[in-house]
């Protein structure tokens, strides 16, 4: 294991002193600094202050009954263990302390300082390691990979059996349910243990920070629609028989576009508040509420009848003065637990530990309203880093408020030029200002066609090579924004920069990005900025998520792998079989399933689209059907007819 960096810092963000945790077991902080081993010399910090546990490569930390408490983000802790993830500040007196995922030291000492309030007094070794699953939950019951049903039930902390979890609650979650139910499983027989209300509460999120609010249309084309399994009518056909049945008579104009795009028209894609309504109205008739308990799931297990035990957390409000911990038993498991996190480059994760509570570089997932108002009120010049979906969407958000403020500059960097876009045979995507188009993000034909089939039957090293030539996902040619970057370069307030980032600095209240310029000089330029931008992306890393991190350290799955290099990497998921089962996880009957990108670099190129989370869906309900899993029954040509007069009826299913 990795040994993790604490640094502590004071009010002003100076870094006192560094602790290296090299072994598991429990770290005491406090002022007295003979018995504790983070030594916090100051009023503010009681004697035996908070404590510290390391285990399995994640941190826990308590309140050890201080005076003055200790608080982890904005949560004021108890002395209970909470966990803390890397980037959270643990406030404890008048010091922060903190660690990020790459604060892993390598040959650093145990502990360094250059100050005596932080001074250490040297120890003949650590305190005896206390195992976290002495105390945490799910403890010692989770420490196997078998765990018996008979335990599980005199813990106390069962809450339900069911025949199908879904993990995750969010749309890879819902379509997979969506299509249990209409293959004939009943409502009780369904269970999601999910962190939102709506299925698509995490997707709007995102879409909402990235500048995609509900009245604009979503970027990428979606070509299938997760309310509607058999994809009829579309959202184009239902958006031109709404303006139609209006007296709009250009609502034709959608439908049009469809049989156009991409070479007569551009590619039709819906408005985000369309997909939601009718994201409502699926979840209403399947009874998606009915289904759904709200909560986090912490570990999955094996049992000894051949089912699987959630451990999952309900959400404080909810459980009142009871116990938060439950248990779910379930004999079928899907996995769709999305991203586990917004990504940071290195540079960027340097200059946000360096100046703690700057807004001044954000994440573009994040909310980061803020900078548009500030800049319409303002002006100013902004960087913005990537290219792709999410950086076309914060362009043309800029562009919308430079209407308020032309005194705005944008500084777009990218990594280096596009020569040409990916090519698979034939097929070769359209590149304009240095960004690869859509469609052809894949080959069509990998979406349902013979390149689909080539990627199912490729062994792993195959599979990388057939991803690396198609690419990944990027933005549709859209003639509005080309307009927008073009008129930007003729009036002078749009420029493309291509370098790699050295590193970041905040100097005079503005953002200097040190870059080495691509081109045969390799020259160091400064991009001196007020605020950057980040659009480079979410990280799909697995082990990102603890939920995942404990599965994969428990039971030790196979992994896709990477393709890929730096920003451009996409990481490998979940290794998953033609119908989307991690076959490693089998239990007797029991079967768990993944979809979306949790399963990166699998067999289904599109694995994280609508799309791919419904193939995922019915390659693994077809899967049980066959081997008879209760409830399921065969779907024949009539029986999916029947299904589909009830959806349009909004008939239960
Ligand atoms: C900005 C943006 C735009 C996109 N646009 C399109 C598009 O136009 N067309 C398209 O086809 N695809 C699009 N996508 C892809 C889209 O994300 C996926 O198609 C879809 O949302 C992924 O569904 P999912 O269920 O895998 O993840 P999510 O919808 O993110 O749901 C996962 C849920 O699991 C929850 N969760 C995570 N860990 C736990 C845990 N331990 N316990 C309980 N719950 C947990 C999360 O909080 C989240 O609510 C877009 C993605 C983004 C980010």
């Amino acid at each position: 294991m990795m040994p993790i960096e604490i640094q502590v810092r004071d009010a002003g963000g100076r870094t006192l002193a560094r602790f290296r945790l090299a072994d598991e077991g429990e770290y005491q902080i406090g002022r007295e600094q003979a018995k504790v081993e983070i030594p916090l010399v100051d009023g503010s910090v009681s004697r035996r202050h908070a404590a510290v546990r390391l285990s399995g490569g994640r941190l826990f930390v308590t309140d050890s009954g201080s005076t003055n408490g200790t608080r982890l983000g904005e949560t004021p802790l108890g002395k209970h263990w909470y966990e803390w993830l890397a980037g959270v500040p643990l406030v404890v007196g008048i010091f922060t302390l903190v660690y990020e995922p790459g604060d892993f030291a390598e040959e650093a000492p145990a502990v360094e300082t250059d100050d005596e309030r932080t001074a250490p007094v040297p120890r003949a070794g650590t305190a005896d390691p206390v195992p976290w699953l002495e105390s945490e939950f799910p403890g010692r019951l989770f420490a196997r990979d078998t765990v018996p049903v008979a335990e599980i039930v005199a813990s106390g902390k069962l809450a339900g059996e069911t025949d199908y979890l879904a993990v995750g609650g969010g749309i890879g979650s819902f379509v997979w349910v969506d299509h249990l139910r209409i293959w004939g499983v009943p409502q009780d027989r369904i269970r999601v243990i999910g962190v939102t209300a709506s299925c698509y509460e995490k997707w709007k999120e995102y879409c909402e920070n990235s500048q995609i609010p509900g009245r604009e249309r979503i970027r990428s084309n979606s070509i299938s629609t997760p309310d509607n399994l058999w994809g009829f009518p579309g959202y184009a056909l239902r958006e031109t028989w709404r303006e139609v049945k209006g007296g709009d008579i250009r609502g034709f104009r959608h439908i049009l576009k469809v049989f156009g795009e991409p070479t007569l028209a551009e590619t039709y894609t819906p408005r985000a508040d369309d997909v939601y309504a009718a994201l409502d109205r699926e979840e209403l008739r399947i009874g998606w509420r009915q289904m759904l308990t709200f909560g986090r799931a912490i570990a999955l297990r094996k049992t000894d009848d051949g089912r699987y035990v959630l451990a999952y957390k309900i959400p404080a409000d909810q459980a009142g003065d009871s116990d938060r911990d439950r248990y779910f038993l379930a004999r079928v498991v899907q996995l769709a637990t999305g991203y586990p996190t917004t990504r940071y480059l290195d540079d960027l994760q340097s200059f946000k530990r360096q100046n703690r509570g700057s807004n001044r570089v954000v994440n573009a997932y994040e909310e980061h309203e803020g900078i548009y108002r500030a800049l319409a009120e303002r002006g100013g010049t902004v960087v913005v880093r990537g290219r792709g979906i999410v950086a076309s969407r914060v362009l043309q958000r800029l562009h919308e408020t430079r209407q308020r403020n032309k005194q705005i500059g944008v500084l777009h960097l990218m990594r280096g030029p596009v020569e040409a876009g990916a090519a698979f045979d034939l097929a070769r995507r359209a590149v304009g200002y240095d960004v690869e188009m859509q469609p052809f993000n894949w080959p069509k034909a990998c979406w349902g066609g013979e390149y689909r089939r080539l990627l199912e039957a490729a062994a792993p090293e195959k599979r990388v090579e057939l991803l690396s030539a198609w690419g990944g996902t990027t933005t549709a040619e859209r003639a509005d924004w080309m307009a927008i970057l073009s008129a930007g370069k003729r009036e002078g307030w749009y420029r493309i920069y291509f370098g790699e980032v050295k590193k970041m600095r905040l100097k005079n209240d503005k953002v200097v990005t040190e870059i080495v310029a691509k081109g045969p000089f390799s020259e160091t330029l400064d991009l001196v900025a007020d605020y950057v931008i980040d659009c480079t992306g979410l990280i799909a890393d697995v082990t990102s998520s603890p939920f995942l991190k404990d599965l994969l350290a428990r039971y030790n799955p196979p992994r896709n792998k990477a393709t890929g290099s730096g920003p451009d990497q996409r990481l490998a998921g979940i290794a998953v079989t033609n119908q989307f089962e991690i076959a490693a996880l089998r239990n007797g009957p029991g079967r768990v399933y993944a979809a979306g990108v949790v399963t990166q670099n699998g067999p289904y190129a599109a694995v994280d689209s609508f799309l791919g989370l419904q193939y995922a869906a019915l390659r693994s309900t077809d899967h049980l059907a066959a081997a008879r899993a209760p409830g399921l029954r065969r779907m024949g040509p009539l029986r999916s007819f029947v299904q589909w007069l009830k959806w349009t009826a909004g008939a239960k299913p």
